[in-house]
């Protein structure tokens, strides 16, 4: 393929999924159009990729080309009357947070990783811990630069009659490549949060809490002990908190950055160790529980503070599952799926639940809806971590919930086309000249 060089070994950020791709990386977004019109022109799909902390298939394209974005990391324009930031979409939350947070602003919505780029965080439309409160980061979107595999380049608005602009936001990168964007900001008087970590024994405590807290906190989140069970089952730690008014404006110099040397042995991540750790994190969080005023870094990324923790799951890497369950169902369904897990033995310490608000997702094919979502890990055991998701998956299912796509890396094509009925409608926007693992599994097989 002309201009993309052969990189073999690109594996998801799971680990699970392993592929040979041909990869492009521009410095210039003049460069783009030729790049799209060559890989179109010589038969081949393409699909761009950001700091590819997709957790599955969705941003790999093993029989095509993958645009690298990194390269495209401009700031464009900060207009600080309107809150507006354009940049590129290679760009990530890490930059944009060091430019940011020191003139009094912070990111409307942010994921709970900060190396993420900006065009990656709209195609997968992302969630943060304000949910209840902002929506989605597309609900922030007020333009978008999308190149087409012919070569045109679309300015996309929300207003866009074609449909173009909420096929793009949450599109998996399927409608071609988005080349910049502007968001709106939020105004911040201070780089630090007011937060309150307060234990919970089990689920219902879990649901009065997070109704409670959602009226008069920006975020909210809770740590989950996933296999605890019986009388212990659900418990966990929630944590709250709003942008304190007063105090440094100085963004943290960035967590302490520890990286995984390689990976560990696939043992290491057993039931044994895995409720050892959870049981000390719950009482550890006991013992802290309470108010306390926390940097962004900490409260936001907590993960980030150890670079390529993936490696911690060993060569077989893992799977991790994420749903979300209307309200109706919500409470049932999430208590049926802690009991499974908890009786399989399988999960891990990375248990997220969260109650996500009613502000509709502006995407075709967001993820997030009104309910709750459970997020977390499993250590790939083969079979049997597979039999365990597919016990999940019917109960998600039947409570007419769905799953993300941006964690996913196995749901079958009846999974993903039921959980979202606006799947025909996003693929008459898809760009023939664009294509991944992902949607080759779950709608073009
Ligand atoms: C520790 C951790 C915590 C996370 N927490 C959350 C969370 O709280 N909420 C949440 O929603 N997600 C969360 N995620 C998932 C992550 O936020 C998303 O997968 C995010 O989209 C990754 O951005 P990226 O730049 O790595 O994109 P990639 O993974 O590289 O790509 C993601 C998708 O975007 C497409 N894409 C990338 N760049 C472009 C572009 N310029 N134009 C068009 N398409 C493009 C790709 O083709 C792919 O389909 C988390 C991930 C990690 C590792």
């Amino acid at each position: 393929m002309t201009g993309f060089s052969q990189s073999d070994g690109i594996r998801s950020w799971g680990g699970v999924i392993k592929a040979t791709h041909h990869v492009a990386s521009p410095a210039w977004r003049d460069a783009l159009p030729a790049l799209v019109v060559s890989g179109r022109s010589e038969g081949h799909s393409l699909l761009a990729a950001g700091l590819r902390r997709s957790y599955g298939d969705s941003g790999l394209n093993p029989a095509g080309g993958l645009i690298d974005m990194t390269g495209l990391d401009r700031l464009i324009q900060l207009d600080t009357d309107s809150r507006l930031l354009r940049a590129e979409a290679g760009v990530s939350f890490d930059a944009i947070l060091r430019t940011i947070v020191r003139r009094g602003f912070f990111l409307p919505v942010t994921p709970g990783t900060r190396f993420v780029t900006l065009g990656g965080a709209i195609a997968n439309d992302v969630h943060g811990k304000n949910h209840h409160v902002r929506g989605t980061l597309g609900n922030w979107v007020r333009r978008i630069g999308l190149l087409r595999s012919d070569g045109t380049e679309l300015e996309l608005t929300p207003d866009d009659p074609s449909g173009l602009f909420q096929a793009t936001i949450g599109g998996l990168g399927l409608t071609g490549v988005i080349t910049w964007a502007e968001i709106e900001l939020i105004p911040i008087s201070s780089a630090i949060i007011a937060a309150e970590n307060i234990p919970f024994g089990d689920l219902d405590e879990f649901f009065t809490l997070a109704e409670e807290s959602e009226r008069d906190f920006e975020y909210t989140v809770s740590w989950i002990d996933c296999l605890s069970d019986r009388d212990r089952l659900g418990r966990g730690i929630f944590t709250r908190g709003n942008h304190a008014p007063s105090g440094s404006i100085l963004p943290d110099r960035g967590n302490t950055r520890l990286t995984m040397p390689v990976s560990l042995p696939g043992f290491a991540m057993n039931r044994y160790s895995i409720s050892a750790f959870n049981a000390l994190y719950f009482w550890n969080g006991k013992r802290k529980s309470g108010p306390a005023r926390m940097g962004l870094y900490p409260f936001f990324y907590p993960l980030d503070a150890i670079g390529r923790w993936n490696r911690m799951y060993g060569r077989k890497g893992m799977y991790q599952y994420q749903s979300v369950i209307p309200p109706g169902a919500q409470k049932d369904a999430t208590r049926d799926m802690l009991k499974a897990i908890s009786a399989s033995g399988q999960g891990s310490f990375l248990a997220v639940l969260k109650t996500f608000g009613t502000v509709p997702s502006p995407g075709l094919l967001s993820f997030p809806t009104a309910g709750t979502t459970l997020a977390l890990d499993f250590p790939n055991h083969g079979d049997t971590t597979l039999e365990l998701m597919a016990r999940l998956d019917s109960i998600v299912k039947e409570a007419g919930g769905r799953l993300y796509p941006a964690k996913d890396g196995r749901m079958s094509a009846r999974m993903f086309q039921d959980g979202y009925p606006a799947w025909q409608e996003f693929a008459k926007y898809v760009d023939a000249g664009f294509n991944s693992h992902f949607w080759d599994r779950v709608v073009r097989d």
